[in-house]
């Protein structure tokens, strides 16, 4: 076994995740790329797996003989016959600059499924999801799969994108005015929020407002066994 990108399975306990060695590269072809703006691109690939949950990830390998790959969460439904990743480009970026670039046809390589982030689960319990930018991607992939209900849903991006949600959101965006959109940080909705003791709250992207979001909801009482990240990136 070996041990891949710093993960946390709980919001103030980092752990690193065991992958299988040597991670399988299987070849999968891209089928459509589109700018959503603000540099987060849409990747739709062929996919071979049948069999993944919502808030797992794959391994995107880079164009060489490095080794080196990246984990992008999956974004469509788990019942879709394509995979689709929301994937911002870091220009620079040895994964992601290569990934954003790709046309349709071609092959890139990648690692089957994996992740224990689990936006749709517990099934029945009231949640709270809180993303920016590009990790509201697996809770898309929980409510376009069926199996999760929206619920309240607070998405933090810096300018609009052209994707239309086609559930209800509440969306921030830091550096642009939109009129059906709050402007701000999501985390200022936090002490007007209503939850329970029961309510489990999910934080995706990055590191700052994991930290701060799911913070405050550990102050207020909910045990760490409610609190949910996955963190994609950390504030520079
Ligand atoms: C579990 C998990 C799931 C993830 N899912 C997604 C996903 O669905 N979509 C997605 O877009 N990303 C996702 N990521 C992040 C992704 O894995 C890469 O880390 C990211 O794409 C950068 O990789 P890279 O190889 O392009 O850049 P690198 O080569 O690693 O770094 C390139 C450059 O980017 C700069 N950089 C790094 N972080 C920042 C930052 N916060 N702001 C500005 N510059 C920065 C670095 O200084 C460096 O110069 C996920 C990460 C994890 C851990």
């Amino acid at each position: 076994m070996t041990e891949t990108n710093l993960i946390s399975e709980s919001w103030n306990m980092p752990r690193k995740i065991q992958i299988a060695e040597p991670p399988p590269k299987i070849p999968v072809e891209v089928m459509a790329v589109s700018h959503l703006g603000d540099g987060i691109f849409r990747i739709r690939l062929r996919s071979p797996f049948t069999d993944w949950k919502p808030g797992d990830c794959i391994a995107v390998y880079g164009p060489d003989q490095s080794g080196i790959s990246r984990p992008y969460s999956l974004c469509g439904s788990i019942f879709d016959s394509e995979l689709e990743l929301w994937v911002r480009k870091f220009p620079g970026g040895q994964v992601s600059e290569y990934l954003c670039s790709c046309r349709v046809g071609d092959e890139i390589r990648v690692s089957p499924p994996f992740g224990y982030f689990r936006p749709a689960e517990p099934e029945n319990a009231d949640k709270l999801y809180f993303a920016t930018g590009t990790g509201i991607a697996p809770f898309l992939s929980a409510i376009h799969s069926g199996i999760a209900k929206p619920g309240e849903i607070f998405w933090g991006l810096r300018q609009p994108l052209t994707y239309q949600p086609d559930f209800p959101v509440r969306m921030f965006l830091s550096q642009s005015v939109q009129a059906d959109a709050g402007q701000g940080r999501i985390t200022q909705v936090l002490p007007n929020l209503h939850f329970t003791r029961d309510t489990h709250v999910y934080a995706c992207g990055l590191d700052k407002m994991i930290e701060e979001v799911l913070g405050y909801f550990s102050e207020r009482g909910l045990p760490e066994a409610q609190l949910h990240r996955e963190c994609f990136f950390t504030a520079l």
